[in-house]
């Protein structure tokens, strides 16, 4: 059995869909069981977002104008195909629910994350829905559901926490039956339901965790993500011109790389997979032909190497411990429960006696109550367009002499200065934190000198 998950860009337009059908078609036809998760149409989730900013605002024509567009996207393909009456058929209520519900929010110009899951659900409601009438109009027999099994055990709506139990015991019982009798499950991505039967989502990109959950719940061991690239690559396309497909990755290697700005895979995909005796595949819906990447629990390579380079625009923060009448201690444990709190995530970490020193995202510092309470904190130093560049080595690489020497090594001969430099004790990955302007130089040094070179 195979559990497939196509993201945005393969539900995006008509000729990505003509293609996802025969991917599902060609397993169908050679007797694969299959179950299938979908993203919302590409741009639909971004599109409904928008809705949040009008609805504060009151702006309630703009708002239901964005659902007016939201709906000809998905008629056009279904029209398109051929199905607009079936699609229209099990459409109906939803476009009618997702108006009132909108006309509400403008109603008291307020949007809290539980009413944004509700209303971001329905990229996928949707998109589900149109998949599975295009399946059924080329003679397969799928079966749209919605992922409302799913169990969450939280009341984070933007970024829950599984509770895999209940979950595991709902999903074999709601889609067990219909593999059994060779129907193909199309199951939206994307979200779940907590303890109060409330939508929850499992945050940005999280279509492809649902697909991990589905893989897990059905101890089924093959995980294939069709996306729009050909897999892994070993570096950015954009800064070195040989950048190759990564054939065949470790897990510990993928996850540091989904973490550090490879944004193919939703960070919490891999890990419950592979631990539950799986692999998973990135595949490239828009070249089918290709392999794609495996990610395995392990793979032996007798020569430790690195096996990709990947950056990520930060911002870089210090504390300046010895300006503080705080201790280094009490530093850190605001510092962290801080950013649990506000689900602020820190890339990178570094510190010495008298200063503390971090990186994040800058995103998280545009909510202003993250940024207050790092102040409240000890006296912060702030440093904009800073840029964390990461390499991945092999596993390897552990207990080897030498591979700090050349990264590092690698960075200085390109003239670039270093600010801030960590090797966590995995020993996988080294990270230095550079000016956003010398990133490109240094990237292209380190490419030059350690890809595919033996580290001892
Ligand atoms: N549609 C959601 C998003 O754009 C979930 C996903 O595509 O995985 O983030
Ligand atoms: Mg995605």
């Amino acid at each position: 059995m195979k559990i497939l998950k196509f993201g945005g860009t393969s539900m995006g337009s008509v000729e990505s869909l003509k293609n996802v059908a025969s991917i599902i078609e060609a397993n169908f036809r050679n007797q694969t069981p299959q179950v299938v998760v979908c993203s919302a149409m590409g741009g639909v989730t971004d599109t409904l977002l928008e809705i949040e900013t009008l609805a504060e605002k009151g702006e309630v024509e703009e708002a239901l104008n964005i659902l007016e567009e939201v709906k000809e996207k998905h008629l056009k393909v279904a029209a398109y195909f051929g199905i607009e009456k079936d699609f229209h058929a099990e459409t109906d209520t939803s476009w009618e629910d997702l108006k009132s519900f909108t006309r509400g929010l403008c109603m008291i110009h307020e949007v809290s994350d539980r009413s944004l899951a509700f209303l971001l659900s329905f990229g996928e409601k949707l998109s589900t829905r149109l998949l599975a009438e295009i399946l059924k109009s080329r003679g397969m027999p799928a079966r749209q559901f919605d992922s409302t099994f799913i169990k969450t055990q939280d009341e984070n709506y933007a970024e829950s926490e599984i509770d895999w139990k209940k979950t595991k015991k709902n999903v074999q019982e709601v889609l067990s039956p219909y593999i059994k009798e060779r129907e193909i499950p199309v199951v939206t991505g994307f979200f779940g339901t907590n303890t109060k039967n409330i939508i929850s989502l499992f945050g940005r990109g999280g279509s492809d965790f649902t697909g991990a959950i589905l893989a897990v719940c059905l101890n089924n061991p093959t995980y294939e993500v069709w996306t729009d690239v050909d897999g892994f690559l070993n570096a950015d396309p954009k800064i070195v011109k040989n950048a190759r497909i990564i054939p065949e990755i470790g897990f510990e290697e993928a996850s540091e790389l989904c973490f550090f700005g490879a944004k193919i895979l939703h960070p919490n995909t891999i890990r419950p997979v592979i631990e539950a005796g799986g692999n998973v595949y990135i595949r490239n819906t828009f070249n089918p032909q290709l392999s794609g990447t495996k990610i395995s629990k392990s793979i032996a390579k007798s020569c430790p190497s690195v096996q990709a380079i990947t950056s990520k625009k930060v911002v870089l923060l210090l504390f300046d411990i010895f300006a503080s009448p705080k201790k280094k201690r009490q530093i850190f444990a605001e510092l962290f429960s801080l950013a649990y709190e506000r689900n602020a995530c820190i890339d990178a970490i570094a510190a010495s006696e008298e200063s503390i020193s971090f990186c994040v995202e800058e995103k998280y510092l545009k909510n202003g109550i993250f940024l207050r309470g790092l102040k409240k904190i000890a006296p912060l130093r702030i440093t904009h367009d800073r840029q964390i560049i990461c390499i991945v080595a092999t596993v390897e690489i552990r207990g080897k002499v030498g591979a700090g020497s050349s990264f590092l090594g690698a960075i200085s001969d390109a003239g670039v200065n270093i600010e801030m430099y960590s090797q966590p004790s995995s020993e996988i990955t080294q990270l230095a934190v550079v000016e956003a302007k010398d990133a490109k130089k240094a990237i292209l040094s380190v490419h030059g000198k350690m890809m595919g070179e033996c580290l001892v």
